[in-house]
């Protein structure tokens, strides 16, 4: 008899588990508690892992591609961009939940699982609250702007930054992320350095959380027969990248479900995830102004953040040394 798992929760890991189990002939189901996908701006993503894991359902990423950005500019330094792409997260998740039983939140009968899933990224629903978790909040609006379409991210005393990413036809997400929700200054901040002036042309504002606390200040991933997967267990890095993250996440319960070996699943997450905990380590460490702590941690961050997402030349390492120090 096959397992029976129940998933709460479809965004990016909950969708993306649902469909490797389904293949798999798992018996699953899944619920969410919201009408339609989430529409949040959280639309930047690696190309290549999320093109190889949605490969594996059967999705097409390139076709949810709508600009690939040359350039991260960060506090006005260029960085050339090697493999992040804004993706359109939205029809991509209407697409999926098109292809899917998906049941109302309250529907599921959670005695007739063996296993439920949480999902529910920042919520954690199903799992026990985290002692300290750290939640960011964030606001973003959508904007028509006439710029070059790199990414722009403005940053000051390292407890959060504002961003705009192009979504192409002159529209980008303009939004900020910060510890205590002081928005205005990084906000102001941003639009002063690149030109994105403030107008009256936002079609849409939205205001969430993210949870920025790596994976191992985030367990238990298992209590009982409930089990976490993205976000809600930390699958987040120190720079708030979390939708690959939790596509792999999901990725490796699939395997530990698949293999009959789910005792496996906290080590091989934690051990996995071992650069996103690199990454808030040294986010803590800047934070604090304990320098001498963070930069034995750059060499490690640069080595994969240049495989996964932005190159760094020798310049670029000078550069971002000097961001770092000026604060
Ligand atoms: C403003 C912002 C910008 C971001 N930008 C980026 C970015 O550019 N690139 C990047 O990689 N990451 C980004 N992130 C992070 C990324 O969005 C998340 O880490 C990622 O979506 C987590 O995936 P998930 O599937 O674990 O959770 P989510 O994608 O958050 O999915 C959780 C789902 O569970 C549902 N849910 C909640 N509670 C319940 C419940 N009780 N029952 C049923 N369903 C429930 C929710 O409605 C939602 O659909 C950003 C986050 C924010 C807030």
């Amino acid at each position: 008899m096959s397992l029976k798992v129940q998933i709460y929760g479809a965004g990016v890991a909950g969708t993306f588990l649902y469909f490797l189990l389904k293949q798999a002939g798992f018996d699953v189901g899944i619920c969410e508690r919201r009408r339609s996908p989430d529409c949040r701006c959280a639309w930047g993503i690696t190309y290549n892992e999320a093109k190889a894991l949605y490969k594996e359902i059967d999705v097409n990423l390139d076709e949810y591609v709508l600009v690939r950005p040359e350039y991260v500019v960060i506090n006005g330094v260029a960085f050339k961009n090697k493999n992040v792409v804004i993706f359109d997260k939205k029809r991509l998740l209407e697409d999926l939940w098109g292809r899917m039983d998906l049941k109302d939140a309250g529907t599921p009968n959670a005695q007739h699982a063996d296993i439920l899933v949480d999902a529910t990224g920042y919520e954690r629903a199903l799992l026990p609250k985290i002692e300290n978790d750290r939640l960011y909040p964030t606001m973003q609006t959508v904007e028509k702007h006439d710029a070059d379409e790199n990414i722009y991210v403005y940053a000051r005393g390292a407890t959060g930054y504002a961003w705009a990413f192009p979504l192409g036809d002159k529209r980008w997400h303009i939004g900020v992320g910060e510890a205590e929700g002081n928005f205005s200054a990084l906000l102001n901040g941003l639009r002063e350095k690149y030109g994105f002036e403030v107008g009256d042309k936002h079609s849409c504002r939205c205001d969430a959380f993210v949870r920025l606390l790596p994976p191992s200040k985030c367990r238990p991933f298992i209590v009982g027969k409930v089990v976490g997967v993205g976000e809600s267990i930390g699958c987040v890095s120190g720079a708030g990248e979390g939708n690959a993250p939790s596509l792999r996440c999901a990725k490796l319960l699939y395997e530990c479900l698949r293999s009959g070996r789910l005792e496996d699943y906290e080590r091989r997450v934690l051990k996995h995830f071992r650069w996103i905990e690199n990454e808030h380590k040294f986010v803590e460490a800047v934070q604090q102004g304990r320098l001498w702590r963070a930069l034995p941690l750059l060499p490690k961050i640069v080595a994969v953040e240049s495989k996964r997402a932005v190159g760094h030349s020798v310049a670029d390492v000078r550069a971002l040394l000097k961001l770092i120090l000026r604060g």
